[in-house]
């Protein structure tokens, strides 16, 4: 019996099971294990729309087990990868028991986590927008800041509760940025101590330009219509640090130091690969798995790599993939592909990719698309937007309610109710009985 063992449950891992359970369900002698931290698909393109609040949080993610029914399921963190002795470990907790797998072949798919680059006070003070619990966490964030800001008598301290500061021009902080100027736009009529011109939204970017990767034409589109919306973008603004209140800024253009005054960063300038992989025995460039034209890991034969945790190189600029959702699912059906010749003894093929376009939306029922060689803005790419990603939703049931969602958005007003978070923390309690057992 042949083990196939995929890590991580989300664009990548899912889609190659998805395509192994097909080629492979009447070949009983293989079994498909899949390994992941968290027991569903995370739909991280409608993530920011979680932070608006115009998506219910449990709309955007599938249960895995849902969508991969011939497979085993594990969920648990991946603590080691041993590709010399064919062995994958899982962590074990006081509440979970750690496992070690074996296996024929492996796809490593363990995504990315947010890059600081070395910066520990930002990572210590900012807010995210890479997982469930950092939509949630900023939209709580940006209602409690409202809420203080109402009753606020300071004008300094009322200023700084109400600038919101995301970091990065990329599709997750523009994204981001457009929701939240929404929501705010939204819940103020809730906030009579607080007027409009008194709340800030500013998009800080290294680059010359916002939004890489689209036309110079469609970014200053983007660019326009979000400062028309009252958000500020601050281009050539690289971020040195944060401590919590004043967020240390540096001009590229003239090396001049600057300070803005803020109670809530969001950091989206960066993804990294998990440290699993970087820890791991592979070869990696910048903490990515090197891959070869095929997507196996160099010297591990039957060991792939797929999405935001591989390096592989676009043959036609000579230069790594930008890490897509899109490009995730195109690596992964290659891989499956790959093993499925593998297995049965055929050629592999090369991995080839061509992306279909490229969508954004940001804000104000308005979005940019480059789609089908047509370069697209407004409301109409806005629309666009919402039709391809809602038919990229994994499930029907959760496409019809995200449908669902924005039909009530756009009939109600905005729920500004902030739900505290209700984590069970199990592990303390542990440590707190641990410290009353000693001292009886
Ligand atoms: C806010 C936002 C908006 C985006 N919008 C778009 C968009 O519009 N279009 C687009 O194409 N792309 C978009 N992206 C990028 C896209 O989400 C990623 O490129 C894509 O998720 C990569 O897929 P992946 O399978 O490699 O990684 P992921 O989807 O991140 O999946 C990795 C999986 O591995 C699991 N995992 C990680 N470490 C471990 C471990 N040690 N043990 C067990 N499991 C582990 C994770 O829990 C996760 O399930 C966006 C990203 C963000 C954050």
């Amino acid at each position: 019996m042949a083990r196939i063992v995929v890590l991580g449950g989300g664009f990548a891992g899912v889609e190659c099971v998805k395509q192994l359970q097909r080629g492979l369900s009447s070949n009983s002698d293989t079994e498909i294990v899949m390994i992941s931290e968290d027991n569903f698909l995370l739909f991280t393109p409608m993530l920011p729309q979680v932070a608006s609040g115009t998506i219910q949080t449990r709309n955007i993610v599938m249960p895995i087990r849902t969508i991969i029914k011939k497979a085993r399921f594990y969920e648990g963190r991946v603590k080691n990868i041993d590709p010399v002795a064919r062995k994958v470990s899982v962590w074990g907790t006081p509440e979970k028991r750690g496992v070690t797998l074996d296996y024929d072949y492996l796809v490593v798919a363990l995504g990315s986590e947010t890059n600081f680059f070395g910066m520990g006070d930002l990572e210590a003070n900012s807010f995210q927008m890479k997982t469930l619990n950092d939509a949630v966490s900023v939209r709580n964030r940006v209602i409690d800041m409202l809420e203080q800001a109402d009753n606020e008598t300071d004008p300094e301290v009322k200023r700084s509760l109400l600038t919101f500061v995301v970091v990065g021009g990329g599709f997750a902080g523009i994204e981001t940025a457009g929701e939240l100027n929404d929501l705010l736009a939204d819940a103020l009529k809730h906030y009579p101590g607080v007027r409009p011109k008194e709340v800030k939204v500013l998009v800080l970017e290294a680059l010359p330009s916002i939004l890489p990767g689209f036309s110079e034409k469609l970014a200053s589109f983007a660019q326009n219509r979000m400062v028309r919306g009252g958000i500020r973008i601050m281009l050539r603004t690289a971020v040195t640090g944060f401590d919590g209140n004043e967020v240390a800024t540096k001009d590229l253009d003239t090396g001049k130091a600057g300070r803005l005054y803020t109670k809530t960063l969001i950091w989206t300038a960066g993804v990294t690969p998990v440290n699993t992989i970087k820890r791991s025995i592979f070869k990696t460039e910048r903490g990515k798995m090197v891959v070869d034209e095929y997507l196996e890991a160099e010297g591990y034969p039957g060991v792939f790599a797929a999405g935001d945790c591989a390096r592989s190189v676009d043959p036609a600029t000579g230069r790594p993939y930008a890490p897509t959702a899109q490009l995730a699912e195109a690596q992964a059906k290659r891989v499956a592909g790959n093993l499925n010749a593998a297995i049965n003894g055929r050629s592999m093929k090369k991995f080839s990719y061509s992306p279909r376009g490229q969508m954004a939306v940001i804000g104000k029922r308005a979005g940019i698309a480059s789609v089908f060689g047509l370069n697209i803005q407004g409301i109409i790419a806005w629309m666009l937007w919402r039709n391809i990603y809602l038919s990229k939703v994994p499930t029907f049931s959760k496409r019809v309610r995200v449908a669902l969602d924005w039909i009530e958005d756009a009939v109600f007003d905005r729920d500004i109710a902030r739900l505290k978070f209700m984590g069970k923390t199990r592990l303390k309690e542990y440590g707190t009985l641990n410290q009353v057992d000693d001292f009886w």
